[in-house]
């Protein structure tokens, strides 16, 4: 139990950074320089600052200095990070490859996530380095368990990608012939292919379709709740990282339970 604690602790101290990555990288800002500040006073955050969702709780969500309020995704990442570490050691032997990859790959998809939600775009270094995360993960486990009968990871892998770019261009294509404009960015290409590269094709598949579930699910509450309107742009991002994170953790359960439904005599 200590180290879950302790894993949780770690992944909101990873969630602090991955605030600023959110923050920054669609600005096309360092992520290293300068040091954190307040985006309103600039003042310089000392450590005392950037206690992970403890400072948010006691400063009562504002900046200590100029009393602005500090948007509710700090801690919010924060704590999910967190939870997704725990998720990780429970679902994976604790610190193998498969753990440090899931821990890796989930918090390029919180960025994600979040960047997308707030502008609309998926920065391109997050899905380029996922697409090669993901491969050289794949390819590492294709040579260290060489299992004859087993898909093969790093195919898996590679078609994942493929196919995440076709699946997504043919979307893109059918909606722009049936809507007259354009329904899917070129950021949901690469994270399409990004999932393949890090799921393999078949949870790619997974992921695609609890995503539109998703997407589909919060489009209507959201219509009939008289926040969207008909023709509105939705972000797709949110929906495929929610799709991608289930597959991470529970697609083999899911894909099993489903192969189950056709194959129990
Ligand atoms: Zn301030």
């Amino acid at each position: 139990m200590l180290y879950l604690f302790l894993l949780f602790v770690i992944g909101t101290i990873v969630g602090s950074f991955l605030n600023v990555c959110i923050h920054r990288l669609p600005r096309g800002e360092s992520i290293i320089f300068p040091a954190s500040h307040c985006p309103l006073c600039h003042q310089r955050l000392k450590a005392f600052d950037l206690v992970p969702i403890l400072t948010y709780l006691f400063l009562r969500g504002q900046c200590r200095y100029c009393k602005a309020p500090i948007s509710s995704r700090y801690p919010l990442v924060e704590f999910m990070t967190g939870a997704f570490f725990v998720v990780a050691a429970i679902k994976f032997p604790l610190l193998s490859l498969s753990f440090w990859f899931a821990a890796v790959f989930s918090a390029l998809l919180i960025i994600v996530f979040f960047v997308d939600l707030e502008q609309m775009v998926v920065p391109d270094v997050v899905s380029v380095g996922g697409i090669s995360l993901g491969l050289l993960y794949n390819l590492a486990r294709a040579l260290a368990f060489p299992q004859a009968g087993e898909a093969n990871p790093f195919w898996s892998a590679l078609a994942g990608v493929i196919l995440g770019f076709l699946l997504f261009f043919l979307i893109g294509a059918l909606g722009k012939f049936l809507f007259k404009k354009e329904a899917i960015g070129e950021g949901d290409l690469f994270l399409a292919a990004m999932l393949g590269a890090c799921l393999g094709w078949q949870q790619l598949l997974l992921a695609v379709f609890l995503a539109y579930l998703l997407a589909g699910v919060v489009s209507l509450v959201l219509l009939a709740a008289g926040k969207l309107k008909m023709g509105d742009y939705v972000p797709f991002g949110p929906a495929l990282v929610s799709g991608g994170l289930v597959a991470l953790f529970f697609g083999q359960q899911i894909l099993n339970w489903y192969l189950n439904l056709f194959y129990v005599v």
